[in-house]
């Protein structure tokens, strides 16, 4: 999506470790305006799948999946992420480990929150490693619907959760890809085609 690629050259850096900083726009301070863009660009993109519920983690997610949502009128459920967890019987948990943070966290959505015959979007800011989607995506399965697709704002197709999402045989979206990040800045996979 031009929009948000020609807004990662504006204001993304790189930091060590393959890492973008987008706190200007997406991880910290959010433009809701773009958000809103971008709600209705994975609304076009997930338009054939029959979407009924959004699924995303906190606390990053929430501000794409928000405007997805609104732009889909569908609701929208964060998974709330936890140290660890005891009481879980209302619960459906997954073990995430966080490639920015490095920690493990739980994460875990209210049994109440996921229906029996949702179709859900997973949406997230970011698909690195793919930790995080393949935790919504065990939560998916627990609770025994189906997924429609998995939506990112951006992903750096040089990780590993690119390639996790397409070997499960999922709708994988994502608004801006990366295909590199180095000193010199930011090459998107577009910039190859
Ligand atoms: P994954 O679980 O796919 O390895 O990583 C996904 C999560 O890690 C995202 O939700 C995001 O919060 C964080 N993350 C991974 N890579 C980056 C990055 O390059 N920049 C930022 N800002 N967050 C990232």
């Amino acid at each position: 999506m031009k929009l948000l690629e020609d807004r990662i050259k504006r204001d993304g850096t790189v930091l060590p470790g393959e890492v973008l900083k987008v706190d200007n726009f997406l991880n910290h301070q959010v433009d809701p305006q773009l958000m809103y863009e971008l709600g209705g660009e994975f609304k076009r993109l997930f338009a054939d799948e029959g979407v009924t519920r959004i699924l995303t983690v906190e606390s990053s997610g929430i501000a794409p999946a928000m405007m997805a949502g609104l732009q889909m009128n569908v609701p929208v459920v964060f998974a709330r992420k936890h140290r660890s967890l005891t009481l879980t019987d209302n619960l459906y948990t997954a073990t995430v480990y966080s490639y920015t943070k490095q920690v493990n966290n739980d994460i875990s959505i209210d049994k109440r929150f996921i229906k029996p015959d949702d179709k859900v979007l997973i949406i997230d800011d970011f698909l690195a490693n793919g930790q995080a989607v393949q935790g919504l995506l065990e939560i998916a399965k627990a609770a025994n619907v189906s997924v429609a697709g998995v939506g990112v704002v951006i992903e750096k197709r040089f990780q590993k959760g690119h390639q996790m999402v397409l070997d499960q045989g999922i709708h994988l979206e994502a608004l801006a890809s990366i295909a590199s990040l180095s000193d010199d800045g930011v090459t998107f996979a577009s910039d190859n085609d």
